[in-house]
């Protein structure tokens, strides 16, 4: 396995100065996480973009300009020869002198190989847990899920896969998925101050050529009358949403809506496949 670090490919048992890094020291960092399938990393443009975006959001520089970022994915896949996995970017404050003030941003690469969820997620649904928070900076991918680590715990004892975040009586997301209602056939999902998955955008894009879709605010009362729920990220695609903090959604039961775009989801990332 090879890490990529600033350009270079490393052995993962590089030494790497950790007691100098400020993601380590003080939590600056941000990253991404793109799926490949057949060594194709899927959807690379829109991650790229949201990557770009998020370090410049948080003042950070990209080491390296787009083009020679696609080629350097593209030869970190095939060099680990991920046949199907994910590619993680991590983008740091770098090297710090003082311990606090950045001085040249780091850009780290990991493998990550396949993540089987059991069937059962799909075809029952899962559970989610209603946490009162608001992240940090919503619009970045930074790599603090404090929050959500230390409710490990309460959420395992829930039987629930995910918190999902309200603040000032909306919904806003879970605490690695976006999240969507579907009531009376509109696909309806917040618009404000969450981190916009890759798999929201493509779910939308999907979704929009069979149903209405809604990105507008969701009031927390709104989830006890939708008529189904479910939630989406890069690992996950669709998992339906049949419970939330104890109470059905809808009758209880994966959903119609849930599972038709589950099924154009998985039929689209497979055209893009052929088309890559
Ligand atoms: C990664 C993430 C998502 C999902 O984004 P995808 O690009 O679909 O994987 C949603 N919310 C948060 C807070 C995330 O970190």
């Amino acid at each position: 396995m090879y890490i990529y670090f600033n350009g270079d490919l490393l052995n993962e048992q590089a030494n790497l100065p950790i007691t100098k890094e400020l993601s380590f020291l003080r939590g600056v960092a941000i990253f991404d996480f793109c799926g490949v399938r057949n060594k194709i990393p899927l959807f690379l443009d829109d991650y790229m973009d949201r990557l770009f975006n998020s370090a410049s959001q948080v003042g950070l520089k990209v080491p390296v300009n787009r083009t020679q970022l696609g080629r350097d994915i593209s030869n970190f896949i095939h060099r680990n020869n991920i046949e199907n996995g994910y590619c993680k970017i991590i983008l740091t404050g770098g090297y710090t002198e003082d311990g606090f003030r950045p001085r040249k941003e780091n850009m780290y690469m990991m493998p990550v190989g396949e993540i089987n969820y059991d069937q059962s997620v799909y075809t029952q649904g899962v559970s989610l847990l209603l946490d009162e928070f608001k992240r940090e900076i919503p619009e970045v991918k930074t790599t603090n899920y404090l929050n959500a680590i230390r409710k490990i715990d309460q959420l395992d004892k829930a039987g629930a896969v995910e918190l999902l975040y309200h603040d000032s009586g909306q919904i806003r997301e879970c605490s690695r998925c976006n999240f969507f209602i579907v009531k009376d056939q509109v696909i309806i999902t917040q618009s404000q101050e969450i981190l916009k998955g890759i798999t929201r955008k493509q779910l939308l894009y999907i979704a929009r050529k069979t149903y209405d879709v809604e990105e507008r605010p969701i009031f927390v009362e709104e989830i006890n009358d939708a008529d189904e729920a479910f939630i989406t990220s890069t690992t996950k695609v669709l998992f339906p949403v049949v419970q939330i903090d104890g109470r059905k959604i809808g009758s209880g039961k994966v959903g119609p809506v849930s599972k038709d775009l589950l099924q154009k989801m998985n039929n689209h990332i497979k055209d893009y496949i052929k088309d890559n």
